[in-house]
């Protein structure tokens, strides 16, 4: 059974692993409750997005991901991350890049003024169960 659902966080908007961290643990929650709402006894599989702006390593995801789900219904499940990358767009000539490292220089007009289109997404995209 896969179960969609977007189940996404507000407010992530800081860079700390200590604030991902906790991110973690409400998606983990919400995975929880709902496995719960719909009769899952366990879940097998766990689909993350992730956006590159938060510049957290897949191996310290799965790894927190592992302690924080003993002894839910979520333990023992696998975790698949989907990275998305990050898209800016230049507000002086509306150019569209993805930055090189943490220079947010246009390549177009060099303007340094640049908003965030995509990259800073966080949430579960589905989970599987049974
Ligand atoms: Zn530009």
């Amino acid at each position: 059974m896969r179960l969609w659902g977007d189940i996404a966080v507000n407010g992530c908007n800081g860079r700390a692993a200590v604030h991902e961290l906790s991110l973690i643990q409400s998606l983990i929650n919400m995975v929880v409750k709902s496995a719960i709402e719909n009769n899952i006894k366990k879940v097998t599989k766990v689909q993350l997005v992730v956006g590159e702006y938060h510049g957290v390593l897949p191996e310290s995801l799965e790894f927190a991901f592992g302690i924080l789900t003993e002894g839910t219904v979520c333990a023992g499940s696998e975790l698949a991350i989907e990275k998305s990358a990050l898209l800016l767009k230049c507000r002086k000539c509306a150019h569209e890049f993805h930055p090189d490292g943490y220079l947010y220089t246009c390549p177009i007009c060099t303007a340094v003024n640049a908003e965030l289109v995509k990259g800073r997404e966080l949430y579960v995209h589905y989970y599987e169960g049974e």
